[in-house]
């Protein structure tokens, strides 16, 4: 039977456990007793926090164990993993020292406030993302230049994997709206979007009206891209100016646009379509091979960017692939350039791409870049 013996009940409770630690009753001065009991207190608090940590991981343990396949596809988003974030919790007690703005640890105030944080991420809007994995989460794309070509069967690969998509197109509305009545023949949905995505305004609007209509965005591929050849010598300041607008400067726009939105969801896949000449080069094409070139070097600094929020950026460097922008070149020539033989379809681009924006195997790949060009950049065989 507990007796009461007069003292706080903070400080019966820190007795009992922590009692043979330090001797409240045995201090001779008033002095002493104060210093001891504060000392008990803070204990007191300690172990409950301790406690507290150590039912967060117990909790985390029983759901992998109810869905193994959460450990691939957990959904990190952000409430979520602050319950589970033990350095994170670690990290703002240790913030929590006299000098640090914060009050000692274990002292009155500090352990509620830290109470506190464990709360409201338990009970935040996305606490329901406990059991959600990102597979049950309906996915949300834009596909910029979606409406033909390589960027039409990233769109409808996506929608196929069970992607919303926005398929974004400059000129061509009747392509644009035929892909999205295809996507919703799937059962997904799907907006067409006109928008230059060289023109910054427009690709704010862009965005803006993806997240009115869908609320999130969590896959980007930056497709749009033009060719206007021609040799260096002859070539005008206009073709170098439009080839780099759209093909490097539309896609910074697009990732900026797009991290906004995914590094504060804390998770985002983004991939940007370059190109096998943007490594190796190609006569008459100084303009595409810069802007194609330059993509490569966006992609690695995005990705250091934004790793630390978890969403990837990767590129695909496509080689000679049969769509409007190849009509017209000597294929037959190009092709015995081609270890495979063939110029390559864009559904074999459109795979490569919804593995890096959907795969939970791609999770762990950013900052690289995936050429898929029949081996055109390894040279010819025999
Ligand atoms: P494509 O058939 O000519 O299609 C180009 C797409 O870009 C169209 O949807 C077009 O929209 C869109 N677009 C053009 N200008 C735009 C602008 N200002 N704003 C927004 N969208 C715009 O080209 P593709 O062969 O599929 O090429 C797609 C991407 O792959 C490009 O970045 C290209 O450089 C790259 N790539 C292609 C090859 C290849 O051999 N085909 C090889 C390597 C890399 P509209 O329909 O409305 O005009």
């Amino acid at each position: 039977m507990q007796q009461y013996d007069g003292r706080a009940p903070e400080d019966q409770y820190a007795s009992r456990n922590l009692g043979s630690m330090v001797n409240v009753n045995g201090s001779s001065s008033k002095r002493k007793k104060q210093v001891a009991a504060s000392a008990l207190r803070r204990a007191a608090h300690l172990h409950r926090l301790v406690e507290s940590v150590l039912a967060a991981v117990l909790v985390r343990k029983m759901l992998l164990f109810a869905n193994p396949a959460g450990i691939a596809t957990f959904n990190v988003s952000k409430p979520l993993s602050n319950v589970f974030d033990l350095p994170r919790i670690a990290r703002s007690y240790i913030r929590a020292r006299p000098g640090a703005g914060g009050s000692l640890p274990g002292s009155a105030s500090a352990i509620p406030t830290l109470r506190a944080r464990l709360r409201r991420s338990a009970t935040g809007k996305a606490a329901c993302g406990l059991v959600a994995s990102v597979a049950d989460v309906p996915k949300v794309a834009l596909v910029t230049g979606g409406s033909r070509g390589i960027g039409r069967a990233v769109a409808l690969e996506l929608a196929r994997s069970g992607c919303d998509v926005v398929v974004n197109y400059a000129s061509a509305e009747a392509a644009a709206s035929e892909v999205v009545a295809q996507i919703q023949a799937m059962g997904r949905e799907a907006i067409a979007v006109k928008a230059d995505v060289s023109n910054q305004e427009q690709v704010e609007a862009m965005f803006a009206q993806t997240v009115e209509r869908f609320k999130r965005l969590d896959v980007l591929v930056n497709n749009a891209g033009i060719t206007r050849d021609g040799l260096l010598l002859r070539m005008k300041k206009e073709q170098w100016s439009q080839v780099i607008d759209l093909n490097l400067t539309g896609v910074f726009l697009c990732l900026q646009a797009s991290c906004k939105l995914m590094l504060k969801q804390r998770s985002g896949r983004i991939v940007n379509i370059s190109s096998v000449v943007g490594q190796i080069g190609n006569p008459g094409q100084a303009n595409y091979a810069a802007a194609k070139g330059g993509v490569l070097s966006l992609t690695k600094a995005a990705a250091k960017e934004c790793a630390s929020r978890s969403v990837t950026v990767n590129a695909v460097a496509p080689g000679f692939i049969a769509t409007e922008m190849t009509h017209g070149l000597p294929l037959d020539e190009i092709a015995k350039g081609i270890p495979l033989g063939r110029l390559g379809q864009p559904e074999e681009v459109a795979g490569l791409v919804r593995f890096l924006a959907t795969d939970p195997a791609a999770a762990y790949i950013t900052g690289h870049i995936f050429t898929i060009d029949g081996g055109l950049a390894i040279g010819a065989s025999g």
